[in-house]
């Protein structure tokens, strides 16, 4: 029986695993699909504390990961496909077909930014291509860039974008925002925004050095082409949450991610959600691993508060060796 397994190896999964594991609880912790996280993405951090020069964003995850490790935490490359929670305990199926039984379980998977599906999209991430203009907006000064959507996110992208370059393009589908009224109106009357309706976003157009130079744009309504020099695409049309093995299972608010209840605790005991898979609105990977942070905590609480091993569960062979030598007491004794 584990005694917390952590979901995700992000900035909230592996804050979750430092603290877990310092704190004793030798956590396993699943690398899934995307080990590391969106900061695996990313090339360097510059709003990171602790980084004056900014750090790399995989040097950074991979440095967390070392630190749990060396308080000895355990990393699985495997994913969760299913979970249910038992009387104590939570049985936890893995793609591997692993059966793995934990006292709590961490979900700290992250959500993943959607993109445009086009073609060179994953080579031109961190090329000028991005989907996170905190991370990325002050790369680009004094030069014109795009964002893509029409949401809160876009228009909140794009209102920041408005420090540092020199025109921002904001490139949506219809010609109405879908973002809230006061940030429609703020985009609207920016003088540095221009929106561009009634648009979609057809072929990203690198130099020769697989940099991003421009997009060639498609007018919807006229179906007439152009290209747009940009030197960055800032890709805002939403998040998924990953929270599939938990649907029916977890509370999820409408838009799939994670309700809490208190803290960092979810409605099933024992289980705890952080970072992202359970915020749509601050998305960082300082804010991330404080979440992390403060699950691991929870979670610690959780096992001091619910110190007795559940009664169905079978002892470990450690358990069983320190049972026999009479060192272990089970139960309520
Ligand atoms: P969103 O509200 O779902 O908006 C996504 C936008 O992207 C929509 O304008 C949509 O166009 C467009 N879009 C979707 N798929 C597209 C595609 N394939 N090609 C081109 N455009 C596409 O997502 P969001 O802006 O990330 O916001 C998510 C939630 O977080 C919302 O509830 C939002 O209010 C909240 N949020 C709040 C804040 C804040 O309060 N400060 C900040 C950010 C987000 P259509 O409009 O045509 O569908």
């Amino acid at each position: 029986m584990e005694k917390v397994v952590i979901i995700g190896t992000g900035c909230a999964g592996l804050t979750a695993a430092i603290y877990a594991a310092r704190g004793g609880l030798q956590p396993l912790v699943l690398e899934g699909r995307q080990p590391g996280g969106q900061l695996s993405t990313t090339t360097l951090v510059e709003n990171f504390p602790g980084f004056p020069e900014g750090v790399d964003g995989p040097d950074l995850i991979m440095r967390m990961k070392a630190q749990a490790e060396g308080f000895g935490a355990r990393f699985q490359w495997a994913e969760l496909t299913n979970f249910e929670p038992q009387d104590g305990f939570l049985s936890l199926q893995f793609d591997n077909a692993e059966q793995v039984e934990t006292r709590t379980l961490i979900v700290a998977s992250g959500a993943a930014a959607r993109w445009l599906g086009l073609a060179n999209e994953k080579k031109l991430i961190g090329h000028g291509l991005t989907s996170c203009a905190t991370c990325d907006g002050a790369f680009y000064r004094n030069v014109p860039v795009c964002v893509v959507g029409g949401g809160d996110s876009a228009a909140e992208e794009a209102l920041f974008l408005t420090r540092f370059a020199s025109k921002v393009y904001l490139v949506h589908r219809r010609d109405t925002l879908r973002a809230s009224k006061i940030m429609t109106a703020r985009v609207l009357e920016h003088p540095k925004i221009e929106p561009v309706w009634h648009t979609k976003v057809e072929e990203y157009l690198p130099t020769a050095e697989g940099e991003m130079r421009a997009v060639r744009l498609k007018n919807l309504q006229s179906g007439a082409e152009s290209e747009l020099e940009v030197a960055c695409v800032f890709v805002a049309i939403g998040h998924e949450p990953n929270t599939r093995p938990f649907v029916g299972k977890l509370a999820l608010d409408p838009e799939g991610y994670l309700l809490k209840t208190r803290g960092t605790a979810t409605a099933v005991p024992g289980v705890f959600a952080a970072g992202d898979v359970s915020d749509k609105v601050y998305r960082q990977a300082i804010w991330a691993a404080g979440d992390g942070c403060a699950a691991a905590l929870d979670a610690e609480r959780y096992l001091t508060e619910h110190a007795e091993e559940p009664a169905s569960v079978p002892l470990s062979p450690t358990e069983q060796v320190l049972a026999a030598e009479g060192e272990l007491v089970v139960g309520n004794a």
